[in-house]
Parts: C-alpha cells; structure tokens; sequence
C-alpha cells in the first residue's frame, strides 16, 4: 500500500507536484489491465483514463467505468470537435482518450494511467513529451499470450484469432517505450510497476515544492 513517505512530498507532508502521465501498452492478453487495475487498488494518487470505443461490451466490462462505449458516429463527433487527445484504429474498432478528464486530473496534481496501444503512445509523446512515462508489457512466451487470451474467456475465437495476428507487429514497438516489463509472475511485475511509478514521481522535474523546501533549508541558522 502506498505510504505518505512515497506520495513524494517534503518529508511528512504530501505536496502538490506535477501529475505523471503513465501509459501501459502491450500486445492483446498480456496482462497491461490486470496491472492497470492493481496499481490503482494500491494508490489512491492515480487516476484511470477511461477511453471511448466502438467495439461491443464484453460481458465483464461496465459502461463508464471499462470504457464510455459509443456508436461511430458519436466517435466521429468527438473527433471532428477536438474532444480527443489521441485516437487510434485497433483491431478493426475506433478507440480513443477524452481530453477533459485528463486535464482535470493533472491540474488536481493526481497522476494518469492510460491503457492505450503504440499509435495513442506515440501521440500523446508528441503532444507532452515531459509528462509522459511509458512501459510496455510483453508475455513470456507466444505460448502463454494464446493460453491467457483463451483463459480470459472474453472475447469470440476469431477476435482472439485476430488479436494474436496483431501481437507480433506491436511487440515491434517495444523499443519506443521507457520501461519494459515481461509479465511472468503478475505480483512481481506489479511491483515492478509501482518501483517505476514512485521513481518517476521522485524525478527532479516533478516535484516542484523543492525550489522552497532547499530555499528554507538554506536559510536555517
Ligand atoms: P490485456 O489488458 O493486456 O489485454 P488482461 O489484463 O486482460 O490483458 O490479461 C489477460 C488474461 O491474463 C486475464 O485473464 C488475466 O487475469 C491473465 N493474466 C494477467 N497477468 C497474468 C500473469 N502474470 N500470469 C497469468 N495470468 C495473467
Ligand atoms: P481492448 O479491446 O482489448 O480493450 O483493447 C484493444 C487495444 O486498444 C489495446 O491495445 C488497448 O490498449 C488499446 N486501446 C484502448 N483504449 C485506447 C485508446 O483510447 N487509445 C488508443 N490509442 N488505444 C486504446
């Protein structure tokens, strides 16, 4: 569980700093939710980017809470009024990040998880190169990516069929990525994942109050 000592303030005191953007990205099945969704149980200081879609609910999946699931022409809206902070086709389906939510986030000092693939990486890395930290999740083996997908049980066999035909050209994209995680055993690379997060919080960059804390500390007699 995450402790005051590592929300990054000065010692003692939790302290406004500026909000990370933290992207997961990973080839279809290979755990990139599963972590997404632990990271944010342990630390109340992250915040979940819920994306727009226009593929089908599966049967798991809330509306407003997995996804706000929409028809294309409301997608299309979106985009065309500049409601989007990146888009992307995946798969066969249009998906994509409101901006308002995030801005809200960041301004409110809490950090951003994005589970969005290469091409959304890619964009919003353009867009706020400072912001952005991104790990790329990989399988331990092709094996084990079949062996998930099936066991996750959620989707038709020739969407799985397809998601495994993509695998191979976003593995390609490993190199773009900050961090990169083989998710082997899943509590290992959670706390892998939250080593990176508390160490990008620390970064110098970030934790803005030190200008005043090292000011004051100066001054004392
Ligand atoms: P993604 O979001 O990358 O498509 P999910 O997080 O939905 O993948 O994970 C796919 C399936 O694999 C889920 O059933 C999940 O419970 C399982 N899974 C995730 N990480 C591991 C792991 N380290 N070991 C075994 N199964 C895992
Ligand atoms: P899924 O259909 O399994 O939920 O997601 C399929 C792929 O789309 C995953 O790689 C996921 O990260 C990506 N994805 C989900 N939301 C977004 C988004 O808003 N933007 C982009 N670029 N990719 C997304």
């Amino acid at each position: 569980m995450m402790t005051s000592e590592m929300s990054s303030g000065p010692p003692g005191e939790k302290s406004p700093r500026r909000g990370l953007m933290l992207v997961l990205s990973s080839p279809s099945g290979a755990g990139k939710s599963t972590i997404a969704r632990h990271l944010m149980e342990q630390d109340k200081d992250i915040v979940l980017s819920v994306s727009v879609t226009t593929r089908g609910r599966r049967p798991s999946e809330i509306d407003g809470v997995h996804y706000h699931f929409i028809d294309q022409p409301a997608y299309d809206r979106m985009r065309e009024h500049g409601d989007l902070l990146e888009w992307a086709e995946v798969h066969g389906n249009c998906y994509g990040t409101p901006k308002a939510p995030v801005e809200k986030a960041l301004a409110e000092g809490l950090d951003v998880l994005f589970d969005i693939d290469w091409q959304g990486a890619d964009q919003v890395a353009k867009a706020m190169p400072q912001d952005l930290v991104r790990i790329f999740v990989l399988p331990p083996t092709m094996k084990e990516l079949a062996a998930r997908l099936e066991r996750r049980a959620e989707d038709r066999p020739d969407v799985i069929a397809r998601r495994l035909a993509n695998a191979r050209a976003e593995i390609l994209h490993w190199r773009d990525y900050d961090y990169v995680l083989i998710n082997k055993d899943l509590q290992t690379s959670l706390e892998k994942a939250q080593a990176i997060l508390y160490a990008e919080r620390m970064k110098r960059a970030r934790t803005t109050w030190l200008e005043s804390f090292v000011e004051e500390l100066l001054t004392e007699a």
